[in-house]
């Protein structure tokens, strides 16, 4: 039934919220909604309903991604009193090296503070002995429910209105009827269709489709090889835009970004030299390896709101590549603050919620030019080659005038807006020492140099060929 737009319509005393996905988006939405609501003691019910066990190892229990929560979504946490206990911190990311087909060379946190954390979002990869650490999700689960919610185990099947309200139904039981209804439901539901067939015109945001592996390499072997640092790899490889290894407990995950990633492509990177390298000399992947092809972000919805529905976090809009659960965080907590504060009906929802979203679609647009530019430098060796130089004539500065190292470590980690990032790669300072050096690696240049020809040809000669499991 499609549905008229009222003016206001209050969150009231005893009114039931329902929230469809326990990921980071409808936990923190569960969390912020009780914890505002409980400042005025407003009574709200909240129930959220999530499948997933996240306690669980292996893909049941895992909302696939590669695990990094962001500098800036830590400290916004820890202002929030939430803070990341050391059981759900797999690895605290200091560095990372990167590996371009000019080089490699390892950026250290530019700011002395700036810190970023590996995690787990379920119960760790399907060939885990022993839960040693906690799910990050399970975590966010929990505070939300020690805030009052309701959790359900179970997957909502459809969604409907009975008059002007929401109603939800799992297999098996009579439909529920909420106040409020609230899409957590992630970017890889099947069940983004309940939302849209509801009738206000919502359509999912666009999708790119990834793939994530574990490497079980052992916690001994990880420390030595990888240390805190990951490794982002920028190779000139058909179809792969960029990968990264990051170091957890006893696993690195590995995520691909890429246009169709299909095996021969996982196949391309794992046999590129500057890969190899990362591993063991003799490492071979068991047959059984973690491994998914989850769905990322890649552009926005359209109407992710109406009178008594919100839709949140990845189902709303992400930010690009990066930071999704920032973004999750972002427009968990600005629905829930409208729904409290303001009202939940549509003209409240695009007063108050849809500029939080409308300001990261509106950053994405700088991040569209940031990864174009990565883009093009990486298919080029002589950018590529000054941007390695310009890193190593950072090393010994302090932080703040280390501009290149600055750039790609917000770039990478996601720890800034990308516009801020786009506004510092116009400053005089950052452009004319880049330029100066892309001279100087012209100048210098021999491309394509008899060992990278070498290594390209014997790269696609090699009869290696490491197989990291079926694209789903
Ligand atoms: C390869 C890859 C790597 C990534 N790496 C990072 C990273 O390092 N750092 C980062 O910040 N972000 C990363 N992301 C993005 C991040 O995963 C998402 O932005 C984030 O998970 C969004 O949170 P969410 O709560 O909106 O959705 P999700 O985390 O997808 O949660 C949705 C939840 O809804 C539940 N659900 C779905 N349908 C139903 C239903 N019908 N009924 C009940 N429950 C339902 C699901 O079980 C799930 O728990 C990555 C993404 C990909 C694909």
């Amino acid at each position: 039934m499609a549905k008229r737009y009222n003016d206001t319509i209050a969150l009231e005393e005893g009114h039931r919220v329902a929230v469809v996905g326990g990921g980071p988006a409808g936990s923190l939405f569960s969390y912020f909604l009780l914890l505002f609501s409980n400042r005025f003691d407003r009574n709200i019910h909240v129930d959220i309903y999530e499948p997933r066990d996240f306690e669980h190892p292996g893909p049941a229990g895992c909302n696939m991604c590669g695990g990094i929560i962001s500098e800036s979504l830590v400290q916004a946490l820890a202002v929030e009193g939430i803070n990341l206990p050391d059981s759900v911190v797999q690895r605290g990311i200091e560095s990372y090296v990167l590996h371009t087909e000019a080089g490699s060379c390892c950026i250290n946190t530019p700011i002395g503070e700036k810190r970023i954390a590996a995690v787990h979002r379920g119960g760790g990869p399907r060939t885990g002995q022993q839960a040693k650490w906690q799910s990050f999700d399970a975590h966010l689960l929990k505070l939300a429910i020690a805030e009052g919610a309701h959790r359900h185990t179970a997957r909502v099947s459809e969604i409907g209105w009975y008059g002007d309200k929401p109603q939800v139904k799992v297999k098996g039981k009579p439909p529920e009827t909420y106040e409020l209804l609230v899409g957590a439901v992630g970017m890889n539901s099947p069940d983004l269709s309940l939302f849209e067939k509801l009738g206000f015109e919502y359509q999912r945001p666009k999708q790119t489709k990834t793939y994530i592996t574990e490497l079980p390499l052992g916690e001994q072997l990880i420390s030595s090889q990888f240390g805190d640092a990951m490794h982002l790899f920028l190779l000139d490889i058909p179809r792969l835009e960029f990968a990264a290894m990051i170091p957890k407990g006893d696993y690195v995950t590995t995520c691909l970004l890429g246009e169709n990633i299909d095996r021969d492509l996982i196949s391309s990177f794992f046999r590129h030299p500057a890969v190899r390298k990362c591993l063991p000399a003799d490492w071979e992947p068991p047959a059984n390896i973690c491994h998914c092809s989850p769905k990322m972000f890649f552009g926005n919805s359209l109407n992710p709101f109406t009178d008594r529905v919100v839709l949140v976090g990845d189902a709303a809009v992400a930010r690009l590549f990066k930071d999704g659960i920032g973004a999750a965080y972002r427009t968990a907590k600005a629905a829930a603050r409208t729904a409290v504060f303001q009202g939940v009906s549509a003209a409240d929802f695009r007063a108050h919620y849809w500029p939080q979203c409308q300001s990261i679609m509106h950053d994405n647009l700088f991040g569209r030019v940031i990864f174009e530019v990565v883009h093009r430098i990486k298919e080029m060796r002589i950018p590529a080659s000054a941007v390695l130089r310009t890193i190593g004539a950072e090393e010994q500065r302090p932080g703040n005038s280390r501009r290149m190292s600055m750039v790609l470590w917000d770039t990478f980690t996601g720890s800034a807006p990308y516009k801020d990032i786009f506004m510092r790669t116009l400053h005089p300072s950052f452009i004319v020492p880049f330029i100066a050096r892309n001279i100087v690696s012209a100048l210098r240049s021999n491309w394509p140099s008899k060992e990278v020809s070498a290594a390209r040809a014997s790269q696609t000669q090699s009869t290696t060929h490491i197989e990291m499991g079926e694209i789903q």
